[in-house]
């Protein structure tokens, strides 16, 4: 069995893995320090972040705000959704982290006091002192971007882009939707949580009409006109799900301007369709608590120095994940993980004296075309100079013509790729 340090220097060198310059902790640089750093969400950025702080760092105390008890993951959700998958197999504690001496409070981190260095907990739970604070509150929705889009409308159309309830609904719906029903689906413009994620969705939910419900169709309307992974996508469907499967980009008059839950409407400048089941993927922004501690700049996003993902606005926070610029890299598990343990060895380099130094970054996202198979998009960024730029000719896509073995073998590379992960993060 492997130990932590194994664990994670193992999972540290793999997850970046092919990457030229990573930045070394010598002995003397992993500081008895008894520096408090606290972490405001406990997903994917959040969780792996307390865990490799508390491994770099193991005298300093190392405290998580996550309010769940539970975290439920996005990534493998549209399994769920397709009927592969059960919730409780996207469902992880904090025991782990609880275990290696991480302090995991269940409370709502509700303001951010800059200047005091102090988060104050909702419901009167107080305040945490932090010398470095590093925030991964992932996404929330923009209500009402969408007209007629709002917290009671999710309940009737349900965007499913927070795992948990609102996935489980989105299955219930489409099991209890006659033979025959019309699902439609809204995809939003960029930057987006998971930009593959909608095309993910869309094939496991062709998959199960095709398989269950065969006079069925899904309807994909979406705000853009090209999206992540497009061509391979695109030519899965027309080989799996040409009747049961539609896609309308911007310029077929896709894009979706408002809804009624009343009457289970979605409008695009062109026409009004009604749905049997609605899933509106909305427009999104950073976690609200990031305008609050005042990271988030006017597009709802946080900018950060992608050399050790410091908040460009406020000093001694650092933003990871979902909410933060960091563009060409995707918002996706996969980013926030690697982001966290970069952005945990940069605070333990800072808190011991050292340099941060540049590195390497990657990313892979995978997407289910079929519960069997999957296709794949890699990208590899260079962080030096304050800037992230993809690296020509590094990453790339899977290819566009291949029998069904490329794809099945990519399928076992995803799940591969979730068990590492969320034993990672939760493990
Ligand atoms: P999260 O993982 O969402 O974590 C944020 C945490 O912050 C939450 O636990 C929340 O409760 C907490 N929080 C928020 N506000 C506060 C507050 N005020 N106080 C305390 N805590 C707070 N990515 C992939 O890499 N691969 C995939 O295959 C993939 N598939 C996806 C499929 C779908 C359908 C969706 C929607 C997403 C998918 N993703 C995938 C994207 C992935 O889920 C996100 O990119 C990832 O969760 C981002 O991590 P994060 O830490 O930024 O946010």
């Amino acid at each position: 069995m492997s130990t932590l340090f194994d664990l994670s220097r193992r999972h540290l060198l793999a997850g970046l893995a092919g990457t030229a310059a990573l930045p070394a902790l010598s002995p003397q640089a992993i500081a008895q320090t008894r520096a408090r750093l606290v972490i405001v969400g406990g997903g994917f950025g959040g969780a792996t972040a307390a865990k490799f702080l508390k491994h770099f760092l193991p005298d300093a105390t190392v405290t998580l705000i996550e309010p769940n008890e539970t975290f439920v993951a996005c990534p493998f959700s549209n399994l769920v959704i397709g009927g592969q998958r059960s919730i409780n197999q996207q469902t992880f504690t904090y025991d782990a982290l609880r275990a290696i001496g991480v302090d995991v409070v269940h409370q709502t981190a509700s303001d951010i006091d800059t200047d005091a260095h102090t988060v104050t907990l909702a419901e009167g739970g107080g305040t945490v002192g932090y010398d470095k604070l590093i925030m991964s509150p992932g996404v929330d929705i923009r209500w009402g971007a969408l007209e007629g889009y709002d917290e009671r409308a999710a309940e009737k159309m349900p965007h499913a882009w927070k795992a948990g309830a609102q996935t489980t609904l989105l299955r219930q719906q489409l099991e209890a939707m006659d033979d025959g029903g019309l699902v439609v689906m809204s995809a939003p413009l960029a930057p987006f949580r998971c930009p593959p994620g909608p095309y993910e969705r869309a094939s496991l939910i062709a998959h199960y009409l095709k398989t269950q419900k065969p006079d069925s169709k899904l309807l994909i309307l979406d705000a853009k006109d090209t999206f992540s992974k497009k061509p391979l996508f695109m030519d899965a469907w027309a080989k799996l799900y040409p009747d049961h499967l539609e896609w309308r980009g911007a310029a077929d008059f896709g894009r979706v301007v408002s809804v009624d839950p009343s009457t289970m409407t979605v409008s695009t400048d062109f026409e009004d369709i009604t749905a049997d089941v609605a899933n509106i993927i909305p427009p999104q922004k950073a976690g609200d608590i990031a305008d609050r501690a005042g990271v988030s700049d006017e597009t709802g996003w946080c900018p950060i120095n992608p050399l050790d993902f410091s908040s460009t606005l406020q000093p001694d926070i650092h933003v990871i994940g979902d909410a933060t610029i960091a563009a060409p890299m995707p918002k996706s598990a996969f980013s926030a993980n690697l982001q966290a343990k970069f952005c945990a060895m940069q605070i333990a380099r800072q808190v011991a004296g050292l340099d941060v130094e540049p590195t390497v970054l990657a990313n892979t996202c995978y997407s289910y075309i079929a519960p069997d198979q999957a296709i794949s998009i890699t990208g590899v960024y260079s962080n030096a100079d304050g800037k992230l730029t993809s690296i020509e000719g590094a990453g790339g896509l899977s290819p566009e013509i291949a029998d069904d073995s490329v794809r099945t073998a990519e399928a076992a590379q995803a799940d591969a790729w979730f068990q590492t992960i969320t034993q990672e993060a939760f493990g």
